[in-house]
């Protein structure tokens, strides 16, 4: 009786559905266009009634990126520029080069051309419509959503892209990406730089960096760090860099500061993106690695969907064994993170002498023995040779990845 029960609920109150993808950010989106693509049409759900808004992001996008999704290069409805020259500023002027390159964007209107693929293809997406509770059965998932009409689903598999403010992540006994660093952002009138430019200094923003990423007749100034007068700390970079220009928006939000969580997966529900920490913790960009993993997890889907028999044990090991050969996904970058963000300013000084006005991230060959040279040269630069070396590996990872 109780079976039959069951039943009954499942068909007639619950929609039955295959894959439901529970965010529509870059994650969840390119996990929604990788399904659809290979035939598979997912539902996804998102929680604001526009895909892309409210913008949480300083709209650099890695080059690489245009390659690795196929996306249409100097595509006008979201392609702002491209600057390929990027400077880290050090404290005492120390200006080292990163082989770093970015395209700018419009973040609302990237977000909606990867909604409109998705939808091209046959994916369905429901905005306004947030996902309240998700419970786990022995043959699927149960998802209550709340939007226009409250709704019950019942998925075989959730994809969980709900970003950094992680709430069903951590109901279902996920660990969470923590901790988180906090971002905050102007959009200033007037173009105030003509490249990337990351500013570190370990007093002024501890952690994290100051950036200018210059647009068309606007430029995004933001801030990164741990201490809490944010607002503060920008308003006075702003003043040390002469930025008059009337600010015409403010943004902010949280990152995933410690690099990708240890696991990925547990009973039919994957991580993707934010909610599973994949951010490069030396930069904390996020929206290349949300896409990889995002398409990893369709693809992963994909194949057990069309391979596996046995409903009640999907195997989602796979997703993560993937996803863990890619070089964003080591150790070295947290590594890197961890020696970089805890050094003094007269460390970073001594660095900066190291490298002024050379690329830390493309050295190579006879030049890696000249380096070693300088370095030798300062001695405090050498209380840590085994941080040096994450500190190398890592910047060329965000060389490969972007920031
Ligand atoms: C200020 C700032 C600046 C940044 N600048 C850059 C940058 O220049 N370049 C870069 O590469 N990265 C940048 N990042 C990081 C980047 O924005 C993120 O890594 C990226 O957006 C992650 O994508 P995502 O799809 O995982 O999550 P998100 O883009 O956060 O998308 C998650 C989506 O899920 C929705 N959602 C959440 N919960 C629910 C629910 N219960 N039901 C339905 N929908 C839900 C949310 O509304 C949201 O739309 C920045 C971040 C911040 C905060």
């Amino acid at each position: 009786m109780r079976y039959i029960f069951e039943l009954v609920r499942k068909n007639l109150i619950m929609k039955k559905i295959g894959v439901a993808i529970v965010g529509g950010g870059p994650a969840g989106l390119q996990a929604a266009i990788t399904l659809a693509n290979k035939g598979i049409k997912p539902i996804l759900f998102e929680e604001h009634s526009t895909i892309g808004e409210p913008i949480q992001c300083g709209e650099g996008l890695s080059v690489h990126a245009f390659k690795d999704f196929n996306l249409p290069k100097g595509e006008k409805s979201f392609c702002v520029k491209e600057l390929d020259t990027c400077h880290l500023m050090f404290p005492e002027n120390k200006t080292i080069l990163g082989d770093i390159r970015a395209t700018m964007i419009h973040r609302d209107k990237f977000d909606q051309y990867l909604s409109k693929k998705a939808i091209d293809l046959g994916a369905e997406i429901f905005t306004a419509t947030k996902v309240t509770n998700l419970q786990r059965k022995t043959d699927g998932v149960e998802i209550k959503a709340k939007g226009e009409s409250n709704s019950k689903y019942f998925a075989k598999l959730v994809i969980l892209a709900e970003g950094p403010n992680v709430q069903l992540a951590k109901t279902l006994g996920f660990q969470t990406p923590s901790p988180m660093i906090k971002a905050f952002e102007y959009k200033v009138r007037g173009e105030w730089s003509d490249k990337l430019e990351f500013h570190f200094d370990s007093k002024k923003f501890p952690f994290g960096y100051s950036w200018v990423f210059p647009r068309e007749g606007e430029t995004n100034v933001g801030i990164v760090t741990t201490t809490k007068d944010r607002k503060q700390r920008l308003d006075n970079f702003l003043k040390k860099k002469g930025i008059t220009g009337r600010i015409l928006k403010k943004i902010g939000g949280q990152i995933p500061m410690h690099g990708p969580l240890k696991k990925l997966y547990h009973n039919r529900v994957l991580l993707v993106g934010d909610t599973a920490g994949m951010v490069n913790p030396i930069f904390y960009g996020g929206i290349r690695m949300a896409m990889t993993s995002g398409r990893i997890a369709g693809n992963t889907v994909v194949d057990i969907l069309k391979t596996e028999t046995d409903q009640a044990s999907f195997n989602l090991k796979i997703y993560e064994e993937k996803l863990r050969q890619f070089k964003f996904m080591k150790r070295i970058n947290f590594q890197c993170h961890r020696f970089f963000y805890t050094r003094s300013n007269k460390f970073l000084t001594k660095l900066g002498e190291v490298f002024d006005s050379k690329y830390i991230n493309q050295i190579e060959g006879t030049e890696i023995l000249k380096t070693l040279g300088k370095i030798l040269l300062r001695p405090s630069l050498l209380t840590n040779p085994i941080g040096l070396y994450w500190l190398y590996r890592g910047f060329k990872v965000a060389r490969d990845w972007g920031f």
